[in-house]
Parts: C-alpha cells; sequence; structure tokens
C-alpha cells in the first residue's frame, strides 16, 4: 500500500511516504534551531514550528515521491507518545487529511515507529523476536518486540533524563552549544575514555535486582559537574577532552550493557538501535563490539531513519495494513504518555 506518514511528536516535523516497505519520500523539518537558545526543546516553540513545517513538508513529500493525494491508500499518524501540543499538531492534519480525502487513517505509536523504520532499510528485513534499544533527546527505551505489529513489551525506561538529554546538558556545562551529543562526540575526539571513572547508573547488583534494564542519567551528569567544578576550585584547567571522552564512555556502557543483558537474558540475538544518540560515535562502536562478542546481531538503520521522521510512521502504518489490522476510529486524540506496548491507538 502507498502510505503517507506524518511524525511531530518533538522537534521534527517529518512527512514520509513509503510503498510496502520501499521508501519514497522522507521530508524533515527540524526547528532544533530555534530552542538552541534555550538548551532543550521547547514545547511551545516546537508546535508553533509543526504548524508552519507541515503544509510545505507535505508538498514536497508529494513530490518527492511523484505521487497525489489521491493515490494514497493510506494515512499513518504518531498518536504518542511525545509533546501534547507538538501530537495534536499532526494528529489534526492527519485527521483533516483522512476526512477530507476519505482515506484509512492509522495512529501508531513513535517508539514502536522507530523500529518500524527497520523494513525500510535495503537489506534483509530484521527478524523477531528483537530487543529494541531507542535513545533520543526525550527517551531511552528498552524494548522486547516480538512482533512488529502485535506484540511489544516495554522492558524498562530511565527513570529521569533520556540519554539525549544528559548529552545536551552535560555538553551546557562543558560550555558547548546546543544539541551537545554531537559536540561532545567532537571534543571526545583525543580525550581518553579512562581518564575519569564517572557513575553507571543503576548498573549495582542491588539495583539490577529491580531495574535490571532500567536506566539513569541524572547521577551521572550531577557526578560531571561536580568533577568539572571541583577541578575548577583548584585551580586546574578542565580537560574537557577527557570529561567528554569520560562521560560519552559512561553512557556508551551503561546502554550496551543493558541492552546486551536483555538480547542474552530473553535468549535472542538481535538488536536494533534508534534515535538521534545513535548517531554517537562511540555509541556505534561500543555497539558494534559488544555485539559482536556476544554473537548478537547489531541493526542500525541509516541515520536520517534513526532520528525522529515520517517514514518510519508510514512504514509502521503500512505494515498494519499488510497484516490486516483495521484502521483507527477517529475519536483518538494526542497522548503523550501513550504506552509502547500500544501498537496502535
Ligand atoms: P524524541 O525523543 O521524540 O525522539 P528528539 O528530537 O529528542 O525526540 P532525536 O531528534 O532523535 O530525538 O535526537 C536528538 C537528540 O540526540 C539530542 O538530545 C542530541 O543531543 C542527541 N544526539 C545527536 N547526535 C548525537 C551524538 N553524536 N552523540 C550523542 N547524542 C547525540
Ligand atoms: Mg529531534
Ligand atoms: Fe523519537
Amino acid at each position: 500500500p502507498l502510505v503517507l506518514g506524518i511524525e511531530t511528536s518533538c522537534d521534527e516535523t517529518g512527512i514520509g511516504i513509503v510503498r510496502g516497505s520501499t521508501l519514497l519520500a522522507n521530508v524533515i523539518s527540524s526547528s532544533m534551531d530555534e530552542h538552541a537558545r534555550y538548551g532543550g526543546v521547547v514545547p511551545e516553540v516546537a508546535a508553533r514550528a509543526h504548524l508552519e513545517a507541515l503544509v510545505p513538508a507535505l508538498k514536497a513529500a508529494l513530490a518527492e515521491a511523484d505521487v497525489t493525494l489521491d493515490d494514497l491508500d493510506a494515512i499513518a499518524v504518531t498518536s504518542g507518545p511525545g509533546l501534547s501540543g507538538a501530537l495534536m499538531v499532526g494528529v489534526g492534519a492527519a485527521k483533516a487529511l483522512a476526512l477530507s480525502l476519505d482515506k484509512p487513517l492509522y495512529a501508531v505509536n513513535h517508539l514502536v515507529g522507530h523500529v518500524g523504520a527497520d523494513v525500510l532499510d535495503d537489506d534483509a528485513p530484521l527478524e523477531y523476536p528483537t530487543i529494541a534499544l531507542l535513545v533520543s533527546g526525550g527517551h531511552t527505551s528498552l524494548l522486547l518486540v516480538r512482533d512488529l505489529v502485535s506484540d511489544v513489551e516495554l522492558l524498562g525506561e530511565t527513570i529521569d533524563d533520556a540519554a539525549g538529554e544528559a548529552f545536551d546538558k552535560v555538553a551546557r556545562l562543558l560550555g558547548l552549544p546546543y544539541p551537545g551529543g554531537p559536540q561532545i562526540d567532537r571534543v571526545a575526539v583525543g580525550g581518553d575514555p579512562k581518564a575519569i571513572r564517572f557513575p553507571r547508573g543503576l548498573s549495582h547488583q542491588k539495583d539490577m535486582e529491580k531495574h535490571r534494564y532500567d536506566f539513569s542519567f541524572s547521577g551521572l551528569k550531577t557526578a560531571v559537574a561536580r568533577w568539572v567544578e571541583q577541578t575548577r576550585d583548584s585551580g586546574v584547567e578542565v580537560p574537557i577532552a577527557d570529561v567528554a571522552a569520560s562521560f560519552r564512555e559512561a553512557v556508551a556502557d551503561i546502554l550496551l550493557t543493558k541492552a546486551v543483558a536483555a538480547c542474552v537474558d530473553y535468549g535472542i540475538p538481535r538488536l536494533l538501535l534508534g534515535g538521534g544518540v545513535v548517531a554517537n560515535a562511540r555509541v556505534r562502536e561500543l555497539a558494534a563490539e559488544r555485539c559482536a562478542a556476544a554473537g548478537i546481531e547489531l541493526r542500525i538503520p541509516p541515520l536520517s531513519l534513526c532520528t525522529d521522521n515520517g517514514a518510519m510512521i508510514a512504514a509502521l502504518g503500512s505494515q498494519l495494513i499488510m497484516a490486516g489490522h483495521a484502521p483507527s476510529t477517529l475519536g483518538f486524540g494526542a497522548d503523550s504518555t501513550l504506552p509502547a506496548t500500544v501498537i496502535q491507538a
């Protein structure tokens, strides 16, 4: 089926078009620059930006795919989780399109969409079950996906900051601009990842019982802040490269330790990564190392499909249709806390 996907859960206005499992268009307009001076995504600013970007992005995607609105078989939209006001723009637009064009509408889960992105890759399709680690500025979630369209289990998630948020906050305290992830990556080159042993949240024996697959990054951020402050107070110049490298090492270690543990515990030799933090050089490197050592097949979609985008939403919609799922009824609304287990609202 020819499916249009609309994604507005955070700061990316994403419009994607797929035919079956084939990517035809993936237009992304980000309001990231507008959030830079606040050091993080401002919900109202993001929602307004979606309003402005949506129609131009839709036109661009139709042109890129060389199709018309009439050609579409269905529309898919992210209904949650995400920022309420931002989600509402996409949901409203999707309903308006579906009603006026008389097309079926699929309200889908953003997190599961990240997993669905894999089908658009040229490689052989991902086998299920798989473990999926989704890491971005808004989420850090570990999923057990037994079937993309019918069975998703949330194994764990962050109990405080998301991993991308930690990158952004640590970058800020090092005096680096937003978004912090790429900056940390940049200055970490040449730094010693073993220079400072920062804490790995929720990885001690006692935490592992209750929070085996959960994440915590606020303690790490505080530890970096304290270390930097103490170093400055003692009159020594802060070795930014070492701090960045050591912090990045701690995040990558936490993420991969938990993800690989889930693969081993459940006997699932597959790990899919998604979300903007997947751009991190050390996260990618360590993922490759740890997965190779444990005999786990590592899947990382191209970055344009890892960060928030509409194509992954269209792909999930398309998979739902091919599996025979009925469209959503129009009573659904934006749900900022939609659980990962709810694949379609
Ligand atoms: P959502 O949480 O809804 O997916 P988001 O906009 O936060 O939304 P993305 O756009 O996928 O998610 O990712 C942005 C985040 O990824 C930012 O926090 C940014 O710092 C982080 N990031 C980007 N590049 C890197 C990198 N090289 N290393 C680490 N983090 C990175
Ligand atoms: Mg973003
Ligand atoms: Fe996302």
